[in-house]
């Protein structure tokens, strides 16, 4: 379904995908006990004020709360951006998502689209019904955002702050301010509909067909596992028991600086030897795994294992991997 609201000659297209920012709850005063995901992309932009010359777009690619994303919503929404980006009047997307996966696929579109022009994905922190809700606010800085002369690549902003794709995380469980970019700081702030950048927009690159038709393959199964006091090898050896779907990668979520219990390391060691890929990505909320001599197991450098685990993804599907940010 597709709505416009016509002020401009550049369009922005707002994808809505469900989140909290189109939850409901029965009470204003619930900022917890709301569904997500039930009021329409359209209905979102209700109040919205266009930025000058900009006309509105909003279609529904899903409508689900973000910790059940999934590949197929993935796919979709990547050939939905690669849709609208290649439109010449379409000057930047934004996206409508929940919070709880939203580092990831902000991580997945950056890893496939690197556009060249602005996709940013915005949130909220409580539903539509609330007495305050964060949303409309969010949707107005994000329009700015992807509005902005010049500005390209997948960004997410929230709360004000703009943070690149690659390097945003979920930092906090119920503040407005639920996002940060670790060392690598934020790509600028959002003020009073102004962006003020303090850093370089995240890299974008010529669109490659080649990576989204990647993407439309069955995708491998990679799975997590957490390195912690008293873990064994167990689990891995029961993720290694014969399937229907077997295993093809594992993102071991390690302590510090890349280092695994001595048990689940050697279960990863002769996984790795039976042939699974095996990465490494620190369990840490910042900072990168800096490599050592003798290291067994591969490092995802400064990403974060759930974004180690799309990069594992996309890498055993042949999509290469896209220079690495600074940060961590
Ligand atoms: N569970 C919700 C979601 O990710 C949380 C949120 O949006 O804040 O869709």
């Amino acid at each position: 379904m597709t709505h416009s609201s016509s002020s401009g000659t550049r369009r922005v297209v707002v994808l809505g995908t469900g989140g909290t920012i189109a939850g409901k709850a029965a009470s204003s005063g619930d900022n917890i006990g709301y569904t997500a995901g039930q009021v329409a992309v359209a209905d979102l932009l209700g109040g919205i004020e266009a930025p000058a010359g900009v006309t509105l777009v909003a279609e529904q690619v899903a409508q689900l709360d973000s910790k059940d994303m999934d590949a197929h919503t993935w796919r979709e929404l990547a050939a939905r951006c690669a849709h609208w980006l290649a439109q010449p009047d379409v000057a930047g997307i934004v996206i409508t998502h929940g919070t709880d996966t939203l580092e990831e696929t902000a991580f997945f579109l950056h890893d496939v689209l690197a556009p060249a022009k602005p996709v940013v994905l915005t949130c909220a922190m409580r539903p539509a019904t609330a007495l305050s809700p964060d949303g409309p606010q969010n949707v107005r800085d994000a329009l700015a955002v992807a509005s902005t002369p010049g500005a390209q690549g997948v960004t997410v902003v929230c709360a004000g702050t703009i943070h690149s794709g690659l390097d945003v995380q979920k930092v906090h469980t119920y503040r407005l301010d639920a996002f940060a970019s670790g060392d690598a700081g934020p790509v600028g702030y959002v003020e009073e509909g102004e962006v003020r950048r303090v850093r370089a927009w995240p890299q974008g690159a010529p669109f490659d067909a080649a990576r989204l038709e990647a993407v439309s393959k069955p995708w491998p199964r990679v799975e997590i596992v957490m390195s912690h006091a008293g873990a064994s090898g167990a689990i891995v050896e029961a993720l290694l028991l014969p399937s229907a779907e077997p295993l093809r990668g594992l993102v071991v979520a390690t302590t510090g600086n890349g280092t695994v219990h001595h048990a689940l390391e050697a279960a990863a060691l002769k996984a790795q030897d039976g042939g699974l890929v095996v990465l490494r990505a620190t369990r840490c909320a910042n900072g990168r795994i800096l490599p050592k001599p003798g290291d067994g197991l591969r490092d995802a450098g400064a990403l974060t294992p759930v974004k180690a685990r799309v990069a594992l993804v996309l890498e055993l599907l042949g999509v290469a991997a896209l220079p690495e940010s600074e940060g961590g």
